[in-house]
């Protein structure tokens, strides 16, 4: 009679641990806080009440960060963050921090990509714990607000591609920026100028087409000699795109091609050399102002394959070089790098982004 008491005892007793654990395990779905922390970190005060007051002293973190406010199309957003010390991982589900560079002679900061998580529609505002690997830590504070985008049919949301890296320097004239390196959502350039009505050139978009001011100053330059020496206008087309310009014009053609093949000619949102705002796409009369790979057998086309390195401009994508860059060729597409590197970049005979690798890693 006892031992059967006692078997149902002990039933009851699993069952209701069972409903425990799943429960916390829902609650820490849900909430994005590890419950069994949180609970392991009470029983330990309740053991060893002293372990606060025992504490180093933990000085304040530096950091530098810009806090303008996030606008976002998915359910995450990335900023740019600069600490003196070397930051601890985050343990907090809600967001991550990516290291992207490591302080130098000419930099002495580290530079972290941090992405925040999980964000709903409408406005957001995320407190970031930051703790570095000596005792100094901090909190900031992040808002910002996602906006509904309705994306292709089959498509969720746009997703990174696999094993990338962040570029969180994009003011770097040899940031690189291809499939397996991604600018943040919070990038963009300073000083930008309206080609058209600033640089005086022509261009056939109706909304105003951007450059960096460096960029765009080399680019009146040779646009001035192409004009001299064969009597032609180059034309622009398309220069500096934000983030959230290229996920709308990433999601369009996905749209109009499907997936597979929008990726070989548009580039996922973060993975645009647009964003560095010292690219632009031409087009010229002769064909017709089309983007087309024609474009180098014409006048304009030649002279720029010839001429555009001596004024700092390279091709991201030349012919057949698909499985280097991950592009097919993009006769229109120039990129602003600085005329000595332009040279360099001439003489390795390497893409521009297989130089920009070996030029980090020298
Ligand atoms: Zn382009």
């Amino acid at each position: 009679m006892i031992g059967k008491i006692l078997r149902r005892l002990i039933f009851i007793v699993i069952i209701a641990l069972f409903i425990a654990i799943v429960s916390l395990l829902v609650s820490t779905q849900i909430t994005g806080t590890n419950q069994f922390e949180v609970i392991r970190t009470a029983v330990e005060h309740v053991i060893n009440p002293k372990t606060e007051g025992t504490a180093k002293e933990v000085k304040p973190i530096e950091v530098e960060y810009t806090d303008n406010s996030l606008l976002t199309l998915q359910n995450s957003a990335t900023f740019t963050l600069k600490t003196k010390t070397e930051l601890k991982p985050s343990e907090n589900t809600k967001y991550e921090f990516f290291l992207s560079q490591k302080p130098n002679q000419d930099n002495p900061f580290y530079w972290y990509v941090v992405k925040v998580n999980n964000i709903g529609v409408g406005d957001f505002n995320q407190k970031i714990r930051l703790e570095d690997v000596n005792t100094a830590a901090g909190d900031i504070n992040i808002s910002g607000s996602r906006q509904a985008f309705n994306l292709p049919f089959g498509l969720s949301e746009i997703g990174d591609w696999e094993n990338f890296s962040y570029t969180a320097d994009g003011d770097s004239l040899l940031a690189l920026v291809d499939k397996q390196n991604k600018l943040p959502l919070d990038y963009a350039p300073k000083n930008l100028v309206d080609v058209n009505k600033d640089l005086l050139l022509y261009t056939n978009s109706s909304e105003p087409i951007l450059i960096t001011t460096e960029a765009g100053d080399a680019l009146r330059l040779m646009a001035k000699d192409a004009q001299t020496q064969l009597s032609k206008n180059l034309v622009i087309a398309s220069g500096y795109r934000s983030y959230n310009d290229q996920y709308k014009t990433y999601a369009s053609w996905v749209r109009q091609l499907g997936q597979e093949e929008a990726d070989k000619v548009s580039a996922r949102p973060g993975f645009s050399e647009h964003q560095l705002g010292t690219v632009v796409d031409f087009v010229d009369e002769e064909t017709g102002f089309d983007l087309t790979n024609d474009f180098e057998n014409g006048a304009l086309g030649r002279w720029l394959i010839d001429n555009a390195y001596k004024y700092g401009y390279v091709q991201s994508y030349p012919t057949n070089k698909e499985t280097e860059t991950g592009y097919l060729h993009e006769a229109w597409h120039w990129r602003y790098v600085g005329i000595e590197n332009a040279k360099q970049h001439k003489e390795s005979g390497l893409t521009l982004n297989q130089w920009l690798n070996q030029k980090r890693s020298s």
